[in-house]
């Protein structure tokens, strides 16, 4: 299979490809990785008449770690998240969900800018940054805005972006010393997109939980906040609870159906992932309150 005829640009800066891309207007796309757009062009779901590859943009790559977040140019590919000691000390949440995409050769050209752009309601990343409320740096040829993530995905494939925008980085707040997190998917096959990914953090103080959050992905068409800390906030950890607040959360889901599973299924798996990764974040909580501040 074979795309469409298109116009291919090399941009050597992102100025330079915005102002591509407001030239342009609808008839081009950015192209990071291509894990998802060059298979969409070969089967002519997409046929843009321009490509403004981002690969040679300069300084799209660049991982910047501070004491309170994590910035990764959009062009950082999922490879680069998954292999980089410093993101893995900051944020582990991050990491662990990486790994989970696809397979490596795959998550060695895709990147984390593409992946939030394509929103794919199944996908690892764009529930990462709905959890931990992630801002999105998106500029165009006229500046830039900073857009939180909880705002940014509005069903599968849409996003707030315009089509004159392209995601130029995307800044995670670290996990707090002591917090404890969880990532869970279930998917038919090792690299297949998962059917329900489920994505928790909490933080116990005094043995009881003083905080908590938790996101869902595949249940709807963008990834989905559920609201954990009301039912965990003051009490113990216990996998009773772990139980109830799992069947109390996901109660209202409704997930369509597909070839893959029922909608019946998926909430039943949103369930079961939900206790077993407030287990598992609560276990590590609990293992971090024994360690020194700063380790994770
Ligand atoms: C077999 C297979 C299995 C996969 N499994 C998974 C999986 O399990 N989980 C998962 O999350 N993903 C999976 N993917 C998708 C993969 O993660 C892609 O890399 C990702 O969805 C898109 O990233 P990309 O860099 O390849 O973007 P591209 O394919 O280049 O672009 C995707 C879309 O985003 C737009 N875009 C890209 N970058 C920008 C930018 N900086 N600003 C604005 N718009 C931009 C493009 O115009 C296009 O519309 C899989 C892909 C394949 C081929």
């Amino acid at each position: 299979m074979k795309p469409a005829a298109f116009e291919y640009h090399d941009p050597p800066t992102t100025a330079e490809a915005c102002e591509l891309l407001a030239q342009l207007g609808d008839e081009a796309k950015p192209l990071a990785g291509g894990q998802s757009l060059v298979p969409l062009m070969n089967m002519r779901l997409a046929t843009p008449r321009h490509l403004i590859d981002l690969r040679n943009v300069a300084g799209l790559s660049d991982i910047t770690i501070s004491d309170t977040s994590v910035t990764m140019g959009s062009m950082t590919t999922q490879r680069q998240i998954e292999l980089s000691p410093a993101i893995r000390k900051a944020c582990p949440i991050l990491t662990e969900a990486t790994t989970h995409i696809a397979h490596f050769q795959i998550r060695q050209r895709g990147t984390i800018g593409g992946s939030i752009a394509h929103a794919d309601p199944a996908a690892e990343l764009p529930l990462i940054t709905v959890l931990l409320d992630a801002r999105i740096v998106a500029r165009r040829a006229d500046g830039t805005r900073s857009i939180p993530a909880r705002g940014f995905f509005y069903s599968a494939f849409v996003t707030e972006l315009d089509e004159t925008e392209i995601v130029e980085s995307i800044e995670l707040p670290r996990l707090a010393d002591g917090e404890g997190w969880a990532f869970e998917e279930f998917a038919r096959r090792q690299g297949d997109f998962a059917l329900v990914g489920v994505a928790a953090t909490v933080t116990l103080t005094d043995g009881k939980y003083s905080g908590a959050r938790l996101a869902v992905s595949g249940v709807a068409s963008a990834p989905v906040l559920l609201p954990v800390a009301e039912h965990l906030v003051g009490e113990r950890p216990s996998p009773a609870l772990y139980r109830r607040v799992a069947a109390a959360v996901t109660a209202g889901l409704t997930p369509g159906g597909d070839i893959h599973a029922t909608g019946e299924d998926r909430r039943d798996i949103a369930g079961h992932l939900t206790e077993v990764a407030l287990a598992a974040a609560t276990e590590r909580a609990l293992q971090l309150t024994d360690r020194p501040a700063g380790r994770r």
